[in-house]
């Protein structure tokens, strides 16, 4: 018969197989303890114990849901981590629902991403308004970066703020840079006390993490969920590298007549199909490659080179990748079309633009905020 084992840490049920699920513990280790008679950690919780430093996990949709009603019945302080670079693949549907009436402090990372020019106000009032169309009205929001360390006291004073004394629980889909972010908290709240305590609820699987404020809160750690909204989530995990950008964007502007094309490597495509010259600028990663053709080339030129001009996809990614289908903006005015977790593409006139996407990753046209 098989024994289950719990984490000490986070209540969470050994398993040995899957590294990105909650839990997870490699054999050799897991033997270890057993043999040795100490407790069972799982590897998240080994590492903060030791090393003060968290791992990300996420759940199934089912847990991942389980988990954020169990936030509901709590008294305490939301922290929602969003993406600014993929706001769309960042947002939690029906979050309102779930964490019930307690407090949002939301949390906007990568802010490092935007260039200078990009006004930080007019970003702030744009996620705000973003917020406010999945029903969420944050008591505050703040744009960081965990990363390079930006704002990150301010975003700890403003924790402190709002909870009151009670638990904040940092909630967010994968990649959003959650653990990161709260590996930063972790040294601003102190030291290399002993961080994670155990959990209250031996035995469920929300593998909730907690690091203690002072003796009677703590900040959680939950577990994030994979979103299939995310482009990143169509990609090999080293293609996923070359997605999420690591440093500061920078622009390429293109001067483009009608019925011209730009691939962002084999993941996206954009016509210019009708109106004057004008000028196209991207805010994608430097690492994938935009390449120029003729309208009446496009066709063509994808299906002979995706996978090898036009990358990522590679490999057998490329068979794995969805079919590209096209969404029509009418572009009245300057615009940013924004392509969930690729960025986005500023266009200075009026003009017709087609995208071509998979058809889960949201497209959507704003105004511009440069
Ligand atoms: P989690 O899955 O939400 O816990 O995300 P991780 O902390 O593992 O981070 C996901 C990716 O985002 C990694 O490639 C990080 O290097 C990156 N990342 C995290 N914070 C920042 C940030 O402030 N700026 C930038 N540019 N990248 C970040």
């Amino acid at each position: 018969t098989e024994n289950h084992y719990f984490c000490m840490g986070c209540g969470a049920t050994i398993q040995t197989e899957n590294h990105e699920e909650i839990g997870y513990t490699p054999t050799s280790v897991l033997t270890k303890m057993l043999e040795k008679e100490e407790p069972v950690y799982c590897q998240r919780c080994f590492r903060l114990r030791n090393y003060n430093e968290l791992q990300s996990a996420s759940l199934s949709d089912d847990d991942f849901l389980k988990m954020l009603s169990s936030i509901a019945e709590e008294d305490a302080l939301v922290v929602y981590v969003v993406d600014l670079f993929d706001l769309y693949g960042s947002m939690i549907s029906g979050l309102k629902r779930f964490i019930g009436n307690n407090p949002v402090l939301f949390v906007a990372n990568k802010v490092d991403l935007y260039p200078k020019s990009v006004n930080r106000n007019r970003l702030k009032n744009w996620i705000e308004r973003f917020a406010k169309e999945y029903g969420i009205r944050p008591v505050d929001t703040i744009l960081v970066s965990a990363n390079k360390r930006i704002q990150i006291d301010e975003l700890l004073d403003k924790i402190n703020e709002y909870r009151q004394g009670k638990d904040a629980y940092v909630v967010g889909v994968t990649n959003v840079g959650k653990s990161t972010l709260i590996n930063k908290l972790i040294q601003s709240i102190g030291g290399t006390k002993d961080v994670i305590t155990t959990s209250q609820f031996p035995g469920t699987t929300l593998g909730q993490i907690y690091i203690p404020f002072d003796e009677k809160s703590s900040l959680i750690d939950t577990p994030g969920i994979i979103h299939r909204h995310q482009i990143a989530h169509y990609l090999a995990e080293k293609e996923v590298k070359k997605v999420l950008p690591q440093k500061e964007l920078q622009p390429k502007t293109f001067q483009l007549n009608a019925e011209q094309t730009i691939f962002i490597g084999g993941l996206v495509r954009v016509d210019y199909t009708k109106g004057e010259r004008n000028s196209l600028t991207f805010y994608t990663p430097q690492t994938i490659e935009l390449h120029r053709t003729k309208l009446e080339k496009a066709d063509e030129f994808y299906a002979r080179h995706n996978g090898t001009i036009l990358t990522p996809p590679t490999g057998d990614n490329v068979k794995q990748y969805p079919t590209l289908q096209k969404i029509v903006f009418s572009v009245k005015e300057k615009s940013d079309i924004v392509i969930a977790g690729l960025g986005w593409v500023t266009i200075q006139k009026p003009g017709t633009i087609e995208i071509w996407s998979p058809k889960e990753v949201d497209v959507i046209k704003r105004p511009s905020i440069i």
